[in-house]
């Protein structure tokens, strides 16, 4: 807290009342907090693919540069990438400053996530084939009220945490099922996992785990954020369970059609 007194006087100087001033200054030093990680972590994001295109660049365009074509086209390759993780920084770095500034615009239409869930696991075996994914599906899966894009992206993000949080081959299970009144979505690894005590933080912005191990992982800490603001949007919730070393399970859950509200707006 700051606290500040003043002494209220007479014209003749007489002290007559006291004024005893005592501010809450939790929220400025989060505010504040909240900046300084916000700087290292973007600066850090931005510094490493940057260092590494340039790097590759300027020894490809050398004159005396002599490379043969598998060199040439590693090295590309890898500015692709670079350039792509750039991409998608500044996407979810627009994608956060949105949900804080007027919520999210929602598309609301009937989703059939079993299939949503197989077209996304046959994209990245044929991305990624070294990674071994399990579906267990039921066949009367109901269907959802969803906007298709948006549960598209959480379901995108909580994938590419799987994998990039796996630090041998990622063994992945995607599960759904349906309860009473909802469908819930389970993506599990056997990855590193988090700590019980970072469990919760982990869902706001720009919060990454201080592991090292994590660390060394890109990533500036939106991607959880922006699932959150995603399912909420819809009236579900997004929870994680793990264990340290040994994986993680990461859950959302959507209202079943009959009960899902109606399209709407959601600030
Ligand atoms: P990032 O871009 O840093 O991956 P996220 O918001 O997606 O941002 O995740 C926040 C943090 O939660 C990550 O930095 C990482 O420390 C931790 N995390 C997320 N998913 C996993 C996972 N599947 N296994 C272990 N840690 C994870």
């Amino acid at each position: 807290v700051a606290v500040t007194a003043s002494c209220v006087r007479s014209v003749h100087g007489d002290p007559m009342n006291g004024i005893l001033n005592i501010r809450d200054l939790t929220r400025e030093h989060q505010q504040e907090e909240q900046r300084s990680t916000f700087i290292s972590v973007i600066s850090h994001e931005l510094q490493t693919p940057i260092a590494i295109i340039k790097g590759y660049a300027s020894t490809l365009s050398r004159t005396d540069a002599r490379f043969d074509a598998k060199t040439i086209r590693s090295r590309l390759l890898a500015i692709e990438d670079e350039a792509d993780r750039l991409n998608k920084l500044v996407g979810n770095l627009l994608y956060a400053s949105r949900i804080q500034a007027n919520g999210l615009q929602m598309d609301i239409t009937t989703l059939d996530l079993a299939h949503l869930i197989r077209s996304m696991v046959r994209r990245l075996h044929a991305k990624s084939p070294d990674v071994q994914v399990t579906l267990a599906i039921p066949p009367q899966l109901p269907v959802v009220m969803a906007d298709r894009e948006r549960i598209e992206e959480v379901l995108q993000n909580l994938l590419d945490n799987a994998v990039k949080y796996s630090p041998r081959r990622p063994e992945i299970t995607v599960a759904c099922y349906s309860t009473g009144e909802e469908v819930i979505v389970s993506v599990s690894d056997v990855g590193m996992g988090i700590a019980l005590r970072e469990q919760q933080q982990i869902f706001d912005r720009f919060h990454r785990v201080g592991e090292p191990l994590s660390q060394a992982t890109p990533g500036a800490g939106l991607g959880l954020y922006i699932c959150r603001a995603i399912v909420e949007a819809h009236g579900g919730r997004i929870w994680v369970e793990s264990t340290l070393r040994q994986g993680s399970t990461f859950s959302f859950s959507l209202p079943r059609e009959e009960k899902a509200p109606l399209p709407m707006v959601v600030f």
